[in-house]
């Protein structure tokens, strides 16, 4: 007997959202750096380069039933190539394909290029972007949400760590940080990349700053070579540090499995990987202790799969979170929502919140704890106000 298919994909839309802000990600300038004509800056602390202002790409998948599904996927730098792929290449293959098949499509599309290489990178952005819009359309048509499409929804709340203190001085970023918790959060990360004071002084001094009771955590930005980040982060241990984050280079998987031996605390990485074959040699290194997946790279599809296999090798999973108008943030909960072993989810509050304006839903942050959005699908949607923000390419 045949299946009847609960609808078809009958358009797939996307557009770039550029949303300006006053201080660039990471707070403000330093000396050396500036934002170039086509509005990019390179952080001089870890050579990365970032936009000065909001940048992501929105997706809008409509059934021919008339019902929509939304996903958003990673813009932070080209989002033009990112949307190219998708009108190009992605969109006109699914095209009256049964959103309900969201893992079969994602896997389908994986492979268009695998032969040529395209294993992850602007490629595999483009199909997150893609699958969180199917499995919103699937929610939509059923009336579930995305965690119990996964298998259940098994929290309605996520404790959140406070992600980056964006302030010039160590002075005012001790304060910042004080602030956090008098709101009620228990975590907070700061970034070594602007750690200009020096690492370990931050380190000390934000601990004097919020006591004992609060977890701290470092992000490291690929600064170091394997053995300089355990001599390191052994000096930060004596001030209870919760985790390290991404100590040696994206490419170093040997480095890091050597950090995450040397170490006493759990390194945590990951949110540059997209798909289980990029997670899985450092499972079996065990190079981490907690997984970081980034669901504007991952999509919900590979989310799923790196979360159930990180509980199989014993990790916990704390999910990071980038620049979003809210659609894969609100992606990311969901698929979190159906993991077990989950002590906190990324908070960027200097995005979020400002962001939270785009949409409609349940979804939110406060006293330290986001609220799992409870509508069908992602549970938000974005309202009129994000289409003010589209870049004409
Ligand atoms: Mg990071």
């Amino acid at each position: 007997m045949t299946i009847p298919p609960l609808d078809a994909i009958a358009s797939v839309e996307t557009f770039i959202i550029d949303v300006p802000r006053e201080t660039p990600y990471l707070g403000p300038l330093k000396d050396g750096e500036f934002i170039n004509d086509k509005g990019y800056l390179i952080r001089t602390g870890n050579r990365s380069i970032y936009p000065a202002s909001d940048l992501t790409v929105l997706i809008k998948m409509t059934g021919e039933s008339g019902q929509v599904g939304w996903g958003e996927t990673y813009g932070i730098a080209a989002p033009e190539a990112v949307k190219a792929i998708i009108d190009n290449l992605l969109a006109p293959v699914i095209i009256g394909r049964d959103p309900s098949d969201a893992a079969v499509i994602h896997e389908d599309l994986y492979d268009l290029m695998r032969v040529r290489g395209f294993i992850t990178g602007y490629y595999v952005d483009a199909l997150a972007g893609v699958d969180i819009a199917c499995w919103d359309l699937y929610g939509q048509l059923t009336g579930l949400t995305v965690a119990q499409l996964l298998g259940g929804r098994r929290h309605s709340t996520l404790p959140a760590y406070v992600s980056g203190l964006p302030k010039a001085t160590l002075a005012e970023r001790c304060d910042l940080a004080v602030e956090w918790v008098a709101k009620g959060y228990r975590a907070i990360k700061f970034a070594a990349a602007v750690s200009d004071e020096g690492i370990v002084q931050e380190m000390a001094a934000l601990r004097e700053a919020v006591g004992p009771d609060v977890d701290l955590m470092v992000d490291l930005h690929w600064k170091f070579e394997a053995s300089e980040a355990i001599r390191l982060i052994r000096r930060l241990e004596p001030h209870t540090l919760y985790f390290a984050e991404a100590a040696c280079q994206p490419e170093d998987t040997e480095g890091q499995a050597r950090v995450a031996h040397g170490i006493g605390v759990p390194q945590a990485l990951g949110e540059e990987w997209r798909t289980v074959y990029e997670y899985r040699p450092r499972f079996e290194a065990r190079a981490m202790g907690i997984i970081q997946p980034e669901i504007g790279h991952t999509g919900i599809t590979q989310f799923a799969r790196i979360t159930t296999m990180a509980q199989a090798f014993h990790m916990r999973v704390i999910p990071h979170a980038s620049i979003s108008i809210g659609i894969f943030t609100a992606a990311s909960l969901q698929a979190t929502a159906a993991v077990q072993r989950v002590p906190y989810h990324e908070y960027q509050h200097s995005i979020f919140d400002r962001n939270l304006r785009f949409t409609d839903g349940d979804m939110g942050c406060v006293e330290g704890h986001y609220a799992i959005p409870t509508g069908p699908g992602l549970g938000v949607v974005p309202n009129d106000d994000v289409f003010n923000y589209i870049r004409k390419v």
